[in-house]
């Protein structure tokens, strides 16, 4: 048993216009109880044109649902056409925002240093990063699944204060297994989430390590969520596909039932 508070974000991608994000987040908020959305974190991760709206209505309504954004720039503030800064997510009142995902690294060029620049102006900004990292799936045939996700990690947070890493959120999402259909077994997560907590551990302490929350991402539905949830070292999931769905989102809110 651990205090660590379940996290289930949803991440909708290139998905929805600003009248059908509302329309998801209210449709999330009738199928799911205060209660629900107290044992169970939730949050969801729209598109940045979609983020003023989603903020009107869970700030109006004092919806229990948290909110964040799916990028943001390694950048602080300037010349940098297109972008979007840590602190312009911070002021429309967004706690997470996601760093690193596998789409990012594949379409996007993005690679462990600039990963870190992410990482280091989400926590200047006073954003949880959601730090994604997994393997293709080459490196899991070749057996290094576990080395290759945990380098990704430590060159993340290099640099960081034990302080600074409590803020962060790890989502171990093998990148086979995302959009896939093929959902990781629940032991691949839970191999892999207690080498990343292991690996925490290591370099900034064993009470770090324990209140770190690792989410596993790949294909999760409310078909699959509770048996990869069961695992020690899964504390919640990043959910693509299934998050757009709401009757779907809320089910996996309510996993524990
Ligand atoms: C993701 O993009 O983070 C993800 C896990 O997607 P899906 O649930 O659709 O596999």
């Amino acid at each position: 048993s651990n205090t660590r508070k379940p996290l289930i974000a949803g991440n909708w991608k290139m998905n929805l216009n600003h009248l059908e994000a509302i329309a998801l987040v209210q449709k999330i908020a009738f199928s799911l109880t205060d209660e629900q959305l107290e044992a169970v974190e939730a949050a969801v991760l729209p598109p940045f044109v979609d983020i003023r709206s989603v903020q009107t209505l869970i700030d109006g309504d004092k919806l229990k649902i948290a909110f964040g954004a799916q990028d943001l720039s390694a950048h602080a503030a300037g010349a940098y056409t297109g972008e979007v800064s840590g602190s312009m997510l911070a002021k429309l009142g967004c706690a997470y925002v996601c760093v690193g995902h596998s789409e990012r690294r594949q379409y996007h060029g993005e690679d462990d240093e600039t990963v870190g620049k992410k990482v280091r102006q989400s926590l200047n900004n006073g954003l949880s990063p959601i730090l994604c990292v997994g393997e293709e799936l080459e490196v899991r045939d070749a057996g290094d699944h576990v080395s290759h996700t945990v380098g990704q990690l430590l060159a993340a947070v290099d640099g960081l204060t034990a302080e600074e890493m409590d803020k962060i959120v790890v989502a171990y999402e093998p990148v086979w297994a995302i959009g896939t259909g093929r959902t990781a077994t629940p032991e691949d997560a839970q191999e892999v989430s207690a080498a990343l907590r292991k690996a925490v551990a290591d370099k900034f302490g064993g009470e770090t390590a324990a209140k770190l929350r690792v989410l596993y991402g790949g294909s999760v539905k409310s078909a699959n969520c509770a048996s990869i949830m069961s695992k020690p070292d899964v504390d919640g999931a990043l959910v693509g596909g299934a998050s757009l769905d709401a009757e779907e989102f809320a089910k996996l809110i309510k996993f524990p039932e």
